[in-house]
């Protein structure tokens, strides 16, 4: 049998006000400006769709590999390539936000799909938080705290550091606060509705705010603050340590030191490496690569000292 090739992918990024240059310092990326937010690993979004960085498919994107090549991805029945795996780099704080769900997103955003995520704290200074959830305690304390900008109130600030993990269901209140580095993976969707923004400006103007939408979609009262962040900064050594199992996709840890030895038996693995170098399959892999290994690759064989994470859909 032919052996099956890795897919490397040619990352995507975006400018944001919020956005800064560790991207290219301290990943190694490529990219002109002081402003760089996301790096978009593995997307096939109408925003963002990497390209296959050599081998029988260089230069393909990934949706039309998805659309073509559907072996590759274990022939699964999906529309469209299901996730998106981002590095975001916050500068400055992100904006309050809330995403919908698969029913109110078809239903009020011409039939997309709702929006469920996690983070995986890659950075971030001593005393760090991130807003999750609020503190509102029926729909009606929420509705008074949203129309009397009870902001300091409403928010729920929880204490993060390096290494922590973070589900975020669609209706979880969440910002990402300056300062923190975050690989984020997702729902491939784009939906989000934007509760508050610190009265900032963006070109002389305040941005769009989606308090109708919010109000619809936001979960109340908030899942408790110790149920959503949990320590993965050191997993069991040498194993697809599992991190989270949801409707959408599972996402794993590797913390490789040595060697590792593993069957791929899930329609298609992504894989980021956040933290050292070594080889997959005899090839150089280091900090900053995403890739694929595709449906039918076979037995994977990894070496040196890495920080990976690796997601696939729940099949
Ligand atoms: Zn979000």
């Amino acid at each position: 049998m032919e052996e099956k090739e890795i897919l490397f992918l040619n990352p995507v990024f975006t400018h944001n006000i919020w956005g800064g240059k560790k991207l290219r310092e301290e990943f190694g990326y490529e990219i002109e400006g002081d402003d760089i937010g996301e790096c978009w690993g593995i997307a096939a979004h109408e925003n963002g769709d990497c390209t296959i960085r050599g081998g029988a498919y260089a230069g393909k994107t990934l949706s039309g590999l998805w659309r073509e090549n559907k072996e590759l991805f274990g022939n699964t029945d999906m529309r469209r390539f299901p996730l998106l795996v981002k590095i975001i780099d916050a500068r400055d704080d992100l904006s309050i936000q809330v995403h919908p769900d698969d029913v109110y997103a078809t239903a009020h955003e011409n039939g997309s799909l709702g929006k469920t995520e996690c983070w995986y704290v890659l950075d971030c200074p001593k005393d760090a938080s991130l807003v999750i959830g609020h503190n509102a305690k029926s729909k009606e304390e929420l509705r008074e705290m949203i129309a009397g900008g009870e902001w300091e109130a409403f928010i729920r600030e929880v204490p993060v550091k390096k290494g922590d993990f973070i589900q975020i269901d669609p209706g979880t209140v969440h910002a990402i606060k300056g300062g923190l580095t975050i690989l984020e993976t997702q729902q491939n969707s784009d939906i989000t509705y934007r509760v508050y923004d610190y009265g900032r400006l963006s070109g002389g103007k305040p941005r769009e705010l989606h308090i109708r939408q919010s109000l619809d979609v936001i979960s109340v009262p908030a899942v408790p603050a110790d149920d959503s962040v949990k320590d993965a900064s050191h997993v069991t050594k040498n194993i697809l340590a599992e991190l989270i199992f949801c409707e959408y996709y599972k996402v794993f840890k590797i913390d490789l030191e040595g060697r590792m030895k593993f069957e791929q038996k899930y329609p298609f693995l992504i894989m980021s490496v956040l933290e050292g170098s070594g080889l997959i399959q005899q090839k150089e892999i280091k900090k900053g690569d995403h890739f694929i290994l595709p449906n039918g690759i076979g037995k994977v064989n990894l070496e040196g000292r890495m920080q990976i994470i690796a997601s696939t859909v729940p099949v």
